[in-house]
Formats: structure tokens, sequence, C-alpha cells
């Protein structure tokens, strides 16, 4: 019989590579929680309409990418269902926003999410077809402050502080403007005018784009088209005077703040929600898929699904790319995992009882403990020891009658004789001034 494996472009996560990812998703929580957000969870699968009309139909991840089925219908009111599962969650969010009147309470809400997201793209390094976003939003009625510029250089800042924290050096804050949704009509406009002479020279996909949403050839990666691209006009050039002086309060806030950044005139971003600030944080060491993270604001976003007017501004970082950041950073440095505090080796399998009870009692306190096995002979417990473990603890006859346990150290090579109640404090005892003996 054939071997069944993980479907393509989705993989398992195996220590001690996950313990990487709940260092991440710890700092990542404890930095939310500093500048105040809570914790949204919304399902994986929603109604396949909330994309088509909040991500854009006209969009990769919507045109391509998205798993969608029809739901086997149970009850006469669920025939023709189209489920989709989530290719990110800003438009869920939004949702459950609308849905729970989040907006009544008229206060700015500062939601995050951890969680997987699917899109069916062409699997790469970096790129997967089930990956896993750490995003937030911030999002209320008009007021609540939500369209300030302050809330997007604050998010901006929250970002560089995350990035900081969990360690990724080198990256690069590129930020923009798309304007109001006028500015951006008003540009597609300017655009489609300055491709029509080009866009026969350019790649298949800028010229579909060319026509359904001129804006998207800024995105395109094909190398021959990217003179043309630079020579198009800028939108810097089409926003009007609100959105210029948004984008010139988001970049001061940032510069009084400290926060490193370029203007990047051609970040639209893949979705067609986003309005004013876009923004994306880069790093050189990913290679093609080089985008740790992305966002921007999007005040229509609301709307646009049916709800009220609540503007917002977000981002959704890809937690694989900042794993794969980190393990090139971290090569040849501390390990992932670090080894348990002890080793319990109970000497014949009539100590194994005795051996559960002492690993209890020391987990108990808070101690890392591996437990051996008395079947075991000295030797295998002492090579199964030193992968695992800093310390092994011997359980012998004598050491259960005399409450004298005997404690070797693998790094000091010493062996201590300890008494039962000072067992905890001696294992937790960092290895250098552990060895007294
Ligand atoms: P997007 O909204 O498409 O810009 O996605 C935001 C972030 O999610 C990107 O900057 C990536 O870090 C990450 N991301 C998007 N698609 C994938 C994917 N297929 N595999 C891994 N990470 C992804």
């Amino acid at each position: 019989m054939s071997t069944l494996k993980a479907v393509r472009g989705t993989r398992d996560l195996l220590p001690p590579e996950t313990a990487l990812w709940n260092r991440i998703e710890s700092t990542a929580r404890s930095v939310f929680a500093r500048y105040n957000f809570g914790e949204i969870r919304t399902p994986v699968f929603e109604d396949t309409a909330l994309f088509a009309r909040g991500v854009g139909e006209e969009t990769d991840i919507v045109s391509k990418e998205m798993y969608t089925w029809e739901d086997r219908a149970r009850a006469q009111s669920e025939k023709n269902l189209s489920l989709t599962l989530r290719p990110e969650n800003t438009a869920g969010v939004v949702r459950a926003y609308i849905e729970h009147q989040l907006g009544e309470t008229g206060q700015l809400q500062k939601l995050y999410y951890i969680g997987p997201q699917f899109r069916r793209e062409r699997p790469q390094k970096g790129r997967y077809r089930q990956f896993s976003q750490i995003g937030a939003e911030v999002i209320g009625p008009p007021s609540s402050g939500s369209e300030s510029p302050l809330r997007d250089a604050e998010v901006l800042e929250m970002l560089a502080t995350l990035l900081d924290e969990l360690g990724i050096t080198g990256w690069t804050l590129h930020i923009n403007s798309v304007g109001s949704a006028a500015d951006r009509a008003r540009y597609n406009e300017t655009l489609r005018a300055a491709l029509a002479p080009v866009v026969g020279q350019m790649c298949e996909d800028c010229q579909r784009r060319a026509v359904t949403n001129p804006l998207r050839v800024l995105d395109c990666k094909v190398p021959a088209d990217q003179h043309l691209i630079d020579a198009l006009p800028k939108i810097s050039d089409s926003l009007d005077e609100e959105s210029q002086k948004h984008f010139a309060a988001v970049t001061a806030a940032l510069d009084s703040a400290a926060v490193p950044y370029t203007r990047n005139h051609r970040l639209v971003r893949g979705l067609d929600y986003y309005t004013r600030t876009t923004f994306e944080f880069t790093h050189g060491g990913l290679g093609a898929q080089n985008a740790l993270l992305g966002g921007g604001r999007y005040d229509g976003l609301s709307e646009m699904i049916g709800g009220p007017k609540a503007p917002g501004i977000g981002f959704a970082m890809g937690e694989d790319r900042l794993v794969l950041t980190l393990l090139a950073q971290l090569e040849g440095s501390a390990p992932l995992q670090p080894k348990a505090d002890g080793y319990i080796a109970p000497l014949g399998e009539s100590l194994n009882a005795a051996a559960l009870a002492l690993a209890r009692d020391l987990r108990r306190q808070g101690l890392w403990i591996e437990l051996g096995d008395g079947a075991f002979r000295l030797k295998k417990s002492f090579e199964t020891a030193d992968k695992t473990a800093r310390q092994i603890v011997i359980l012998g006859e004598d050491e259960l009658q005399s409450g004298i346990l005997t404690v070797k150290n693998f790094s000091t090579g010493l062996q201590t004789k300890v008494p039962r109640q000072e067992l905890a404090a001696f294992l937790s005892t960092p290895p250098s001034d552990g060895a007294s003996e």
C-alpha cells in the first residue's frame, strides 16, 4: 500500500522547532497585551461571499487561490451554501465586528488573532498552502478616533517593537498611501491611460490587470516589465489634500518615535480593501518571498460587507516566515528546546513506582523532569539522560531507604549526594553553581 503523506503545501511542525513557534506566539501575546489588544478567534471557514465581497473578486486570492466547496446541505436553508477556508483573517474579524455590533460600544476595538490561513499558491520556501498568521486590527466608529493617523503610526511602532523583541534584526519597513477610494479611482484611470500605449509589451498578467484593476500592475515582479512600471505615474500625485495630510501625519509620528521606514511608491498590496496607509516589513534573508508582514488601512471594508462605517487599520504577519528568519539567525547558537533539569533513573523495575512519585513531586515544584525506566540497564539510562537532561538522579534501593540521592551533572561530570528534601533546589541551580562537591 502506498504511504500517505501530508498534502502538498502543508507540513507537520515538530519539536524542537515548535518551541520556537511557541516562543514567537508568547512574545506576540505579551506585546499585544502591553498595547491593550484583546484576542479574537474567528472560524476557519466562512461564507464564500465574505471573501468575494471583502477581499475583492479581482484579487489573486479570490480569483485563483481559495479552497471553496459547496457544502453538502443538511437543511433546505443550507442548500447551495458555498463555503471557503479563510485565506486571510481581516474579513472575518470585520464580519464579527459587525455581527456582534462592537461599534455600538463607541470604543476603538483592538483585536489580535493567531491562526492558520489557506491559499492554493504554488508552494516554495516561505510559501505554503496552509500557513499561520499573527495579525491585529484597530477598528471602530469614526467617533472613536479610528481614522486618526496616530492609530496607523502606533500600529507600525508596535510592529517595530514586536520584531525587535522577537530578535529579528535587519528588517525594513516600506510604507505608502493608496489614498481614499476616490483617489484610487482617479489613479486607476490615470494608470489605465498611461498603460494603454505600453501594455502590449508587458506580461500576460499585466495585460489582464490593465483592464480589470490597473493598480495591481504595480505588484508585477516580472523583470522585463520593471522599467515600464517604474516610468508610470505615481499614486502620490493622485492623492487629495486630506490623504496627503493623513500620510504626512503618519510619517511625522514615526519620525518622532524614531521608527525607521522607507517610502515605496509601488506598494499597493494585493487586496482591494486598502485605503490610505499601506505597509510591508521585509527581510533580506527570506529570498523571493521576502515579506514578513503586510497591512494597511481599510476605511471602507465594513460597508463593503454590509456593516456600518467603521474605519480601521491592521496587519498580518507570516508566522512561518518569522520562524524561517529566526532559524537562520539562531543557527549554531543555543538549542531551541533546552534540556530537562533532571532525568530520574530507577535501578530496577521494582523502583519504577517510587520513581514516578519522585518525578511527580519534582514536577509539581516546577522542575522539568524526564522519567526513565527500571527495565533499562544503567548504561542505557546514562546515554538517554545525557541526550535529554542536564543531570541524572539515581534512585536505587539504598537511596530510597536513606533518602539521599546520587546526582550526576553531565556538563561538569561531578557526582553529588543530595538529601531528597534539597533535591528540587539542587536540580534547579544552574550547572556552574550547582557543582559544590
Ligand atoms: P498578505 O495579506 O498576502 O500580504 O499576507 C500577509 C503576510 O502573510 C505576508 O507578508 C507573509 O508573511 C504571509 N503569507 C502570505 N501568504 C503566505 C503563504 N502562502 N505562505 C506563508 N506565508 C504567507
